[in-house]
């Protein structure tokens, strides 16, 4: 059984020496265990949080520890009754090849999904961040403007597709051509603009004639900063996410904005709320999903995955998504049958 453990605490970006991989023997299933064959393990940014030992909302993988990841896995060796060897399970194994679980701790799939790698993405915690933080805290209106970062992203792809079928107007931001290209294209955003570009804060307000009403938070950054002064009155932000700043060892530089961020809230009567989807949302798991097949089987949405074969390359695959190396949702192949 290999692993991937946390060799040591991350210093700004990650590298490869942070993580170590390690072989030990097949773990045994207790009563009401099952073992575990991965088969796709999802790449998410809040892993970085969990190499971190900085205060956060949830405990920080130890160091030695394997790190955290949800995954799709099959049921080899069955001691719960609710399954049997083969089921289809989602689970919190993390990264390794093989894992005991309890069955109370999985959910099982069946095998109604288009692709099993769906249940960590489309129909799974991107799925429904993307739907919740939209829907409950943005609450989009027809004919509003969304805007939305990391558009090509496992969030944000879905932001922006929900908000179009709402009758939204939706700007996406995305790095480089190819991602904006593709948002476009292939996702139907209104436009898509790249946040490297130098005169970005202009493209967006020309992107935005009638103000923004909902910005979802996916980056922080740069990309905040150039919203801001665009916010219309009553416009809500869900805060998902602030990923360009995972990374960063201390504060951004340059003028202290709180005070006018302060400002903008009260005079604009701003809605800025954030929410953490494990524990906000996923007594509502059963509603997302339901809408979601749906949309998905109507064609409606559609998320590009990006995969990757090997446990051995998860680490890099975690580093190359905080640098925005990804094309779509990222999720490694950890065993093929
Ligand atoms: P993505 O698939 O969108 O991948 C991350 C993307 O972030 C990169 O591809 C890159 O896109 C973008 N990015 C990285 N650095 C920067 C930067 N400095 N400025 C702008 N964009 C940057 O990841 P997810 O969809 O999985 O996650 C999106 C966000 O949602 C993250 O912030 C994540 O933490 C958050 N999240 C929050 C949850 C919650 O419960 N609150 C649950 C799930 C996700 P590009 O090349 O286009 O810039």
């Amino acid at each position: 059984n290999y692993q991937i453990v946390l060799n040591r605490r991350p210093v700004g970006e990650p590298t490869p020496e942070d993580f170590r991989m390690v072989e030990q023997p097949m773990p045994t299933p207790g009563p009401d265990e099952v073992l575990l064959k991965v088969l796709y393990l999802s790449i998410d940014p809040y892993m970085r949080g969990r190499m971190s030992d900085a205060e956060s909302y949830a405990t920080p993988v130890p160091l030695n520890g394997v790190m955290v990841g949800g995954t799709v896995a099959r049921v080899e060796v069955s001691n719960h009754p609710n399954f049997q060897a083969g089921d289809l399970v989602l689970s919190m194994s993390g990264w390794q090849s093989y894992a005991v679980a309890h069955g109370s701790h999985l959910t099982k799939l069946g095998n109604t999904l288009p692709r099993p790698s769906y249940a960590l993405g489309l129909l799974g915690m991107p799925g429904i961040t993307a739907y919740m933080g939209l829907l409950d805290i943005g609450q989009p209106k027809a004919g509003e403007t969304v805007v939305v970062a990391s558009a090509s992203g496992a969030v944000g792809s879905m932001v922006g597709q929900i908000a179009k079928l709402q009758g939204c107007r939706v700007v996406g931001i995305a790095g480089g051509d190819k991602k904006c290209r593709y948002v476009t294209e292939e996702l139907g955003f209104d436009v898509c603009l790249d946040h490297r570009a130098p005169d970005f804060a202009q493209q967006l307000a020309q992107a935005c004639p009638d103000g923004i009403d909902v910005y979802f938070e996916n980056v922080g950054g740069a990309v905040f900063d150039a919203v801001m002064p665009l916010l219309n009155p009553k416009a809500r932000i869900p805060v998902c996410g602030l990923i360009s700043q995972y990374n960063a060892t201390s504060l951004p530089g340059g003028p202290d904005r709180l005070s006018l961020l302060a400002r903008t809230i009260l005079v604009k009567r701003i809605r800025m709320q954030g929410f953490i989807v494990f524990d906000d949302y996923w007594h509502r798991y059963g509603e997302f999903f339901q809408q979601m097949s749906q949309w998905v089987a109507e064609g409606k949405v559609k998320l590009l995955e990006d995969c990757v074969e090997g446990l051995e390359n998860a680490p890099q695959a975690l580093i190359g998504l905080l640098r925005g190396d990804n094309f779509g949702k990222v999720v490694v192949q950890v065993a093929r049958d």
